[in-house]
């Protein structure tokens, strides 16, 4: 596995510190290591929502699946993420959108967002899967003036494209439904939930087992081969050959699994902080008491909810090294955004903290297709750090996609578009301090 960020990216770490961990039972028995040879129709890398999602369907549709994962289910960002079920997937803006594909293919692709959270809403329902949700849409809040006035502006575009009707909220209404804070607006749009990402993606996990798939943990993918029966993954005790492929692994990709992926995805940290319970006093003192899942209006993002036992969570955009030291530094950073936003909890603990790998593509847009230089292989990946609805949505695109048939859900032009690759190869990582910094600039 060749990855572009040091070793302690992809080990236990970062994730140490997870909050969601202790919020399920341990389901490690029942993703044995893969040992052997082991045959399947289909094979799988990677147990997110992508691949679990992809292994459900399959499976539901009477296909031998086999998902490999070098960790547990849901190790990757899956299993460790803010847990908002809401719109998004792309970073390219409408009008880039509506330029590059079309109008018909941006109502396309809003429709798919929309389609995206409702098809979480169904699995949970349908698999019976308690995952804490709360929050009635998203709301999202301006850091500025500027802001502000782009806000009031959205009501109106996210009416044209989406449908729907947005709530635009002055900061006296943000106080009085209990979301107070240095806001100078908010915008309700009505839809995405939020929801407990390790539930959910246990949850998955046992649909997707009870369905027929088999998934196994501990067994990472060193090697891909083809010949002419398909493909051979090999693993460190045995190998699949399957007659098809397809790969999930977003932010946790290698350079060479397959090599078409080499700089066609770029890593990027996310961090969260979840704090102790807070007492109604401490919510009170804030004026935060709402269980709306809420972001703020800034490119390097802050992102936070009250959850129903009342941890908040509070997350942000990450840093740019991956060590202990430089996880402290972020952690540090993140506690002082979150003490500046909501002085009243200057002394509330956060006893939990921890980061992972969200996923960009070059061209701003969410891939999932065909890999185009290995027949029988198919990847999705590049949710921009909304995943949770986005990555479910492409697991059952590729479902379809990897059976030959037409797709169940819609498969908007905007995924279909190759991703192409990032200048500078594998030291890509590179190009975000540039990044991140333009956009700390464009946040003043
Ligand atoms: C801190 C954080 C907060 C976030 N918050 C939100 C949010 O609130 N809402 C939202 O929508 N999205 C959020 N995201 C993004 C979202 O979590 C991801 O987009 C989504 O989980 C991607 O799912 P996936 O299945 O494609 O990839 P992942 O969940 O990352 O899974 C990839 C899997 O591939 C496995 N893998 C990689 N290489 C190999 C190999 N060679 N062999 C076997 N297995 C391999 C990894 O072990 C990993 O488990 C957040 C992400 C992070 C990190």
């Amino acid at each position: 596995m060749t990855r572009i960020f040091p070793a302690y990216a992809y080990g236990d770490g970062p994730v140490a510190g997870c909050y969601w961990a202790g919020t399920v039972p341990d389901d490690s028995a029942t993703t044995p290591v893969a040992s052997g040879r082991i045959t399947a129709d289909v094979a799988i890398i990677g147990a997110g929502f992508t691949g679990l999602s992809a292994a459900l369907h399959l499976a539901q549709d009477g296909v031998d699946v086999v998902v490999l994962d070098s960790m547990h289910a849901g190790w990757g960002a899956s299993g460790r993420n803010g847990g908002f079920c809401c719109l998004g997937g792309a970073k390219a803006s409408s009008a880039e959108l509506a330029d590059r594909f079309g109008q018909d293919a941006l109502t396309g692709w809003r429709r798919a967002e929309q389609d995206a959270v409702a098809l979480v809403a169904r699995l949970l329902q349908d698999h019976g899967i308690a995952a804490d949700t709360h929050s009635q849409g998203e709301t999202i809040l301006a850091h500025n003036d500027r802001s502000a006035r782009e806000l009031a502006q959205d009501v109106a575009r996210v009416k044209a494209e989406y449908g729907v009707d947005a709530a635009w909220h002055s900061p006296d209404e943000l106080k009085d439904t209990g979301m107070a804070g240095p806001f100078k607006a908010g915008l309700t749009i009505p839809v995405g939930f939020a929801l407990n990402p390790r539930k959910y993606i246990a949850g998955l996990l046992r649909a997707a087992l009870a369905a027929g798939a088999r998934v196994h943990g501990h067994s990472p993918v060193l090697r891909i081969t083809q010949d002419s029966g398909g493909f051979t993954l090999a693993t460190d005790l045995g190998s699949v050959h399957a007659r098809r492929l397809i790969v999930a692994t977003n932010g946790y990709s290698s350079e060479d699994l397959p090599p078409w992926m080499a700089g066609r995805y770029l890593p990027a940290q996310s961090n969260v902080l979840v704090t102790r319970p807070l007492t109604q006093a401490e919510l009170d003192a804030a004026g935060w008491t709402s269980r709306q899942m809420a972001y703020d209006t800034r490119n390097l993002l802050h992102y936070f909810r009250l959850m129903p036992d009342n941890r908040f969570l509070f997350g942000m955009r990450g840093g740019l090294l991956a060590s202990p030291q430089a996880e402290a530094v972020i952690t540090a950073r993140a506690r002082r955004h979150f003490e500046a936003m909501f002085p009243a909890w200057r002394d509330v603990e956060t006893p939990h903290g921890w980061s992972g790998m969200v996923c960009f593509s070059s061209n701003r847009t969410p891939y999932c297709g065909p890999i185009p230089d290995l027949a029988g292989a198919f990847a999705g990946f590049a949710f921009h750090g909304n995943g949770v609805a986005m990555g479910s949505y492409t697991g059952a695109l590729l479902a379809d996609l990897v059976q030959g048939k037409p797709t169940r859900l819609p498969y908007p032009d905007v995924m279909r578009a190759n991703a192409p690759r990032f200048p500078l190869g594998r030291f890509r990582r590179a190009l975000l301090p540039a990044g991140y910094a333009l956009a700390g600039l464009a946040d003043l």
